[in-house]
């Protein structure tokens, strides 16, 4: 007995300047595979001044994954690096037990920006190791029929990224042009989410702002593409440890989210220094804690 199909909607929200729909975490999957976050950002129009600017901030346990489809952004973070990311490249940063970056557009970009940013939960073994940045300007692709694939992470099909994985997972881009049977792993559970176009996949009709979860338990997907689709799939054996996710941070445990938070705010190292013009974004306060006596008026 295989387990449905669900029809996922994305939350709208806004990180800096742009509009993002966040296909992940949602109530009823908090992660598919070690994945837990994804943030589907335009097509919007950037210049000088409104751009995809996202200053200095934080970040522990987890590993972002930046992926664009039309613009250029550009990465630089605690451990130096100054990175220009382009379509079909891929950033991945590794936070470890701490780092910090900015992802940046105003300076050198006008036009449209349109992607997607991924976060995933880093497991035990790794997660408090020190950070580390990687760079791919070139994917292993895969053609199926009228379906191109772009190998991001994983083994895909005969091919495999040579990206670092710290958990057994996948993240494949499909630009789809009719109809493709995406061969899948049954001890893997999936999340499709559409980036362009439209996509049926049994009942489900999805389009951008919607994403369909595949449980565990089959060995391929049917997808019928009705105008040309793209719509990038993670996948993952089902992570096996109950995270606590809470602004730039994923633990296990609220005391390691406050640890972080005072890290940051007062700025101890922890996190390291980014080369930056643009202002460091400050934590917010966790809604558990009490508000300290340094908020009230002396
Ligand atoms: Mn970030």
């Amino acid at each position: 007995m295989v387990a449905d199909l669900e029809l996922q909607e994305s939350r709208n929200v806004k990180v800096g300047n742009l509009d993002v729909r966040r296909a992940l975490p949602r109530r009823q999957h908090r992660t598919v595979g070690a994945w837990c976050f994804a943030d589907h950002f335009g097509p919007e129009q950037v210049a000088p001044g409104r751009g995809a600017d996202i200053g200095p901030h934080p970040h522990m346990g987890l590993q972002t994954v930046t992926w664009i489809i039309t613009g250029e952004l550009t990465h630089f973070d605690s451990l130096g690096s100054d990175q220009l990311l382009v379509p079909g490249q891929l950033n991945l940063m590794s936070a470890g037990r701490g780092v910090s970056h900015s992802e940046e557009s105003t300076r050198q970009y006008e036009g449209t920006i349109h992607g997607i940013q991924l976060w995933i939960a880093q497991p035990d073994v790794t997660r408090f190791d020190a950070a580390a940045f990687e760079h791919h300007a070139e994917l292993p692709m895969l053609d199926l029929a009228d379906t191109t694939a772009t190998v991001l992470l994983g083994e895909f099909g005969a091919v495999a990224s040579t990206a670092r994985r710290d958990s057994d997972l996948l993240g494949v881009e499909l630009v789809i042009r009719s109809d493709v049977v995406v061969p899948t792993r049954s001890d893997y559970e999936y999340c499709l989410i559409v980036l362009e176009g439209t996509i049926e996949v049994g009942e489900i009709v999805a389009s951008p702002g919607q994403s369909v979860y595949v449980p565990t338990g089959r060995e391929e997907i049917r997808v019928r593409a009705r105008d040309n689709a793209r719509v990038m799939v993670l996948g993952g054996v089902p992570f096996d440890s109950d995270i606590v996710m809470w602004w730039n941070f994923v633990a296990r445990s609220r005391d390691e989210i406050d640890d972080a938070v005072a890290s940051w705010s007062s700025d101890d190292g922890r996190f390291g220094r980014v080369a930056s013009s643009l202002a460091r974004i400050d934590s917010p306060l966790p809604a558990w804690q009490p508000a300290s006596h340094k908020s009230l008026p002396r």
